[in-house]
């Protein structure tokens, strides 16, 4: 009984990984379960929507995010980054590395540092494992990972794949977005961009804010307001440093003319 007592303890501490910067968080779905629930959510995703059809644009956010996958605290992920043929003003990460941006986002931003902000917010939420956490809250160990040992996938457990498209597109709430928002500056600036790039995207965020009806408000219900956000990264821009660091305007004006 003492040895099993042993085991078990042994067993959780060694689940208690050190997330970014040196949070404890008690994580229970491993790594490569995690990368196996992040495949069948993605396949969902493609099902669902549709991917770009262009390759100089999908090679170019790639390289972007690549960029931002080599600084990040969580290396031992292959990150994947995708385009989704959609107009609206959307991005989000999938469990194990699966990061999709729409096209109606891409063409909102006007230089390579905005698009590297919002890729490397994501690989935060990827980084701190909001998406995994969250599909265990809400269905439990055992079913996350029946999916992740599949094949034979029960119905509870396909329910899980269908729905977790959705609530991951739906944001994680306040605390996991300040963040993600805090990483994403921390890994734009470590990748070389300015990271005020952030600053100008959730700029965009507040003039679209007052415009409703549109996609945005979709987007943004579990997202803090931008203004709130545009301060929080102001204080991570200030404690990181890197202001003098370049946007790339030039490189993302010959990308947005591939978007029609
Ligand atoms: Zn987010």
């Amino acid at each position: 009984m003492k040895k099993f007592i042993l085991a078990l303890i042994f067993l959780i501490i060694s689940c208690a990984t050190t997330g970014p910067g040196g949070k404890k968080s008690l994580i229970l779905i491993p790594t490569d379960s995690e990368v196996q629930i992040g495949k069948e959510v993605a396949a969902d995703v493609e099902k669902s929507e549709k991917v770009l059809n262009n390759t100089t644009v999908q090679n170019y956010v790639n390289k972007v995010g690549q960029k931002i996958a080599k600084v990040c605290d969580r290396k031992n992920l292959k990150y994947k980054f995708k385009v989704l043929d959609n107009d609206e003003i959307n991005a989000f990460a999938c469990p194990g590395g699966f990061i999709y941006i729409y096209s109606g986002l891409l063409k909102v931003f006007d230089n390579e540092a905005q698009l590297s902000a919002v890729l490397a917010h994501e690989v935060g939420h990827v980084v701190a494992r909001h998406s995994i956490k969250r599909l265990q809250a809400m269905y439990g160990y055992v079913i996350v990972m029946e999916v992740a040992l599949g094949p034979k996938m029960g119905k509870t457990a396909r329910q899980m794949v269908d729905a977790a498209a959705g609530l991951i597109m739906q944001g994680y709430g306040r605390e996991n977005e300040y963040e993600a928002d805090n990483l994403g500056v921390l890994y734009s600036k470590k990748a070389g961009y300015n990271p005020k790039g952030m600053i100008q995207v959730f700029q965009k965020f507040k003039a679209m804010e007052g415009k409703p009806p549109n996609a945005f408000e979709q987007l943004l219900a579990s997202h803090p307001p931008a203004k709130d956000r545009i301060a929080n990264a102001n204080r991570q821009i200030n404690k990181v440093g890197g202001t003098d660091l370049p946007y790339y305007e030039d490189e993302y004006e010959v990308i947005k003319g591939q978007l029609q």
